[in-house]
This record gives structure tokens, sequence and C-alpha cells, in this order.
């Protein structure tokens, strides 16, 4: 395992870095350690101050952190300046937040008469951070600034293809004023990863990632008996009922499936759409997409962008590939992308058979599959039939009857008359394959704290 940044579109390694050491590994946990006795006793003001500190930093220079995300992964320039923006969002939630959610809760005993008692939420201790390429440092945002404020330490295991994204990171909070050793990046290697899931001062893994990485990060943490939060892959449902506003409902479909390039868990990556208006959605939606401009990331007029690697883009395109194999229509659409960096050319798949395995894979780049359902129930059938469970949406002018599919959609988060969307102030995550826990609010706040009762008689 290497940590470097390639330009995915020029392909061009722009920097290489060394993994860890294991002395340097061990040196973080005593550092992380060492830091969670004073940091588990500092205020809520001054966690809080910190946290503002760093969210007043990213927006002082939206732009320089923004470039970076663009050269390591290469995003469009604009969604990495609303990434900058969406994680000083983060940090600033938990600035307002923190303190009230953390409050003691007082029980409701029986009698009174017999004492009282209460839940506080004491931090554990030092929680590992693996964290995935696509959203650089939404990903880590959306973990520190929780457990920071919860009064855990925390270490981090990101994408060997973002390293930098992780080191600014790393060094933006010590600009911000947090203590040496509350949260330190690590190159780490897989076996330095299971060595700091073994520490005992290592209470707990979180893990942004793919199903395979999360099988194995898991069982990881339960051979240690630590707790872990799973947040994996997704195949979200964008339900289309006969009465939706099509103008509306097609662009906001080219949207949830190609934003971030297609990169995202919560893309809207299955666009189920009843039989009343199939045909007039396919027609709309490969008009829509033939109108995305693929190109250089930093350039304003570009709406596509490359994939994170070419590796990742060799992979979709065999996905494709052996989805054809096995039945399905491919229909490539608009202009060629351009012939270098890790393009791939948005393509839109047909007569995916209940036969056919890629009806239940994730296609992580400009892949979008459609689905015929006979009527609103079908949809739903057809929405539910995924070993994922991440996000979704349903389309329909009658939000009312929009909210009752809504609930019979079986994932952690659904939307109406919007694709899955990521905002400060929503929780995050999934069932099923999708893994469990829950990021962001007062649910990820909690997720690595003891809730600890003290009963008084
Ligand atoms: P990935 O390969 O699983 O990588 C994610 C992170 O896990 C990276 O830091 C990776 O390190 C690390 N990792 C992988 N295998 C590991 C192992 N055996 N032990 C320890 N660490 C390991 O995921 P990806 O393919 O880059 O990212 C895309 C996936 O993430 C998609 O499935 C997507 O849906 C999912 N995702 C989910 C969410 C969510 O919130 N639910 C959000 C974003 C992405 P290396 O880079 O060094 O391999």
């Amino acid at each position: 395992m290497s940590y470097a940044t390639t330009y995915p579109y020029t392909g061009e390694v722009l920097a290489t870095f060394p993994s860890a050491t294991d002395a340097e590994v061990v040196a973080a946990i005593d550092a992380a350690h060492a830091a969670f006795q004073s940091w588990r006793e500092t205020s809520f003001a001054a966690r809080g101050a910190i946290l503002q500190k760093a969210a007043d930093l990213l927006r002082a220079d939206v732009e320089g952190y923004a470039k970076l995300l663009t050269l390591e992964m290469g995003k469009l320039f604009t969604e990495a300046k609303a990434e900058v923006e969406l994680s000083a969002k983060i940090f600033e939630y938990y600035v307002h937040h923190a303190e009230r959610l953390l409050q003691p809760q007082t029980l409701e005993v029986a009698d009174p008469a017999e004492g009282a008692a209460m839940i506080v939420h004491d931090p554990l201790g030092i929680i590992l951070a693996i964290e995935p390429w696509n959203f650089p440092y939404y990903q880590i945002a959306r973990i520190i600034a929780p457990q920071l404020s919860a009064g855990n330490t925390v270490l981090l295991k990101h994408a060997s293809n973002v390293p930098q994204s992780a080191a600014v990171f790393e060094k933006l909070m010590r600009d911000a004023g947090l203590p040496k050793g509350a949260f330190t990046n690590l190159y780490a290697t897989r076996a330095q990863v299971e060595m700091i899931i073994r520490d005992p001062r290592v209470h707990g893994v979180a893990l942004t990632g793919s199903e395979d990485a999360g099988a194995i990060v898991a069982s990881q943490a339960g051979m240690a008996l630590k707790k872990s939060t799973m947040e994996l892959g997704g195949a979200d449902a964008f339900v289309v009922l006969a009465d939706a506003d099509m103008e509306k409902t097609v662009n906001w479909a080219v949207f949830g499936r190609h934003w971030n390039g297609g990169q995202v868990c919560v893309s809207s990556k299955r666009m189920i759409v009843v039989d009343a208006v199939y045909d007039q959605f396919l027609d709309r939606y490969r008009e829509g997409v033939a109108g995305l401009v693929a190109g250089d990331p930093f350039d304003p007029k570009t709406t596509l962008a490359p994939l994170s690697s070419q590796g990742a883009a060799d992979e979709i395109r065999d996905k494709v590939r052996r989805a054809v194999a096995n039945g399905a229509k491919a229909e490539q659409v608009g202009p060629p992308v351009p012939n270098h960096g890790a393009f791939v050319q948005p393509t839109i798949l047909t007569d995916i058979g209940e036969d056919n395995p890629a009806r239940y894979w994730e296609f992580f780049g400009p892949i979008s599959m459609l689905f015929r359902a006979k009527d609103e129930a079908d949809a739903v059938r057809i929405a539910n039939d995924s070993p994922f469970g991440l996000g979704g949406s349903v389309f329909t002018t009658d939000v009312a009857h929009g909210v009752e599919v809504a609930k019979k959609i079986s994932t952690g988060m659904v939307f109406v008359n919007h694709p899955t969307k990521v905002e400060a102030d929503l929780p995050f995550g999934g069932v099923r394959r999708s893994g469990y826990g829950r990021e962001l609010l007062g649910l990820g706040l909690k997720e690595f704290v003891n809730h600890k009762l003290i009963d008084v008689v």
C-alpha cells in the first residue's frame, strides 16, 4: 500500500509519501492516549472554540483547500469549494449543539422517594477513523467534529490516494489550536490498522468505504471486542411516480447520478420509473446526460469530472462489460469523453434482469441503471430488492403521498423530490450491506461514548 497524489485529469504523479513505520504508529497511539487525559476534561466552550477556529480557517482559504481536493481526486473545483464549506458547517454544527446534546439525561424513576437516576455520556478514548477518497475533507470533518466534541481523540487512516488532504486537515486542526495528539494522520499500512485496533487504548473504529474493507475491519474490531460503525456502499433508488414534475425530476436525476463524477455512496444509481412515464423519462434523461461536459475539472464549464484513478475507470468499464455479458443493454451517451485521464463515457444500462448479478452491484461512476416498474407498488419492490440500504428518493407532485412511499423504502435515508443529499444538520447512515451506525447530529456524537448510569439512592 503506497500513499501518492496522482492527478486524475492527467495521470501525473504529483507526490508520494512513505508508509508510517511501526514506531511512528506506536508514538501516535501514545500521543493520542496522553492527549485524551486532558481533552476529556476540556470544557465544551474550549473544544467549540477550536472547532470554530477550524471552520474560520477553512473559509479564509476556500480556494486553496479546494484546489488540493481537485488535484488529488479529480472532483470539479466548484464541488471542491462546496465541500470545504460543508466541512466548515459540520464543525459549526457541533460548536452550537454538542454541549446540549451531551447533557446528562435524568431518568424517570417509578418511585422518586427511592432516589434519582441519570445517564451521563463519557468519552471512550482513542477512536480510529478509516476514510475514503471521494470527499477527502468532508469524511474527516464528519468523524472528527463529533468525536472531538464528545471528548475522544482520533487517529486517521485516510485513503492512499489523498495523502495531502489528510495532512492538510491535520495541520488545520493544529493551527486551530487542537492539542498535539488529539487528531493524528497516519499513512498506515493494513497490518498497522490491525495493530491499532488491537491496542487496548483504542476503543472504537469508524470506517467509511467499501463492503470488502468494512467486512475485514468490522471483523478485526469484533475480534478485539471494540465498537465499530460502518458507512459502506449504496445503490440508491430514484423512484419516479406518474405524477412527477418531469423536467425537475430529470434535472435532479442527471445531477444525482453524475455529481462528484458519479462517485458518491448516495449517488442516484438506480432510476426506477413507473411504466406510464418510463419512455418519456428515458428520452429526457438521455438528453440530459448527453449535455454533460467532460473535461478539465478546474474549468467552470466542465460538469463531468474524471474518476478518481485510472484503476477505478478500468474497473467500472469491466463491470459494464460483465453486466452486458449477463444480458443488460448498454447505451453510451453524449460526445466522447477526453481520451486522457480517468474518464468514463456516461452509459445507460437497461434490461437488467433479475438473474443479472449486475442488478445488485454498485457502479461507482457515470453509469445509470434504469428499471421499468409496472406501477408504484412494483417500483417500491424494485427499490427494496437490493443488498444495500443507504439512501433513496421518490419523485411526485403529491408530497404527502411521497412521504407514504418513502416510509415503504427500506433504507437509512429517503428524500422526497430530491436525490439523497448530504448536509451538516441531517444524520447519515444505512442498513443491510450499507453498514450500521449513524454519523452526524446527536446520533454520530453518541456512537462512541459510554452511556453511563449514575443512580443515587
Ligand atoms: P475502500 O477501498 O474500502 O477504501 C476506503 C478506506 O478503507 C481507505 O482508507 C482504504 O485504504 C481503507 N481500506 C481498504 N481495505 C482495508 C483493509 N483491509 N484494512 C484497512 N483499511 C482498508 O473504498 P473505496 O473503493 O476507495 O471507496 C468507495 C466505497 O466507499 C464505495 O463503496 C462507496 O459507496 C463507499 N462510501 C460509503 C460512504 C458512506 O457514508 N456510506 C461514503 C463514501 C463512500 P487504502 O486507500 O489504503 O486502500
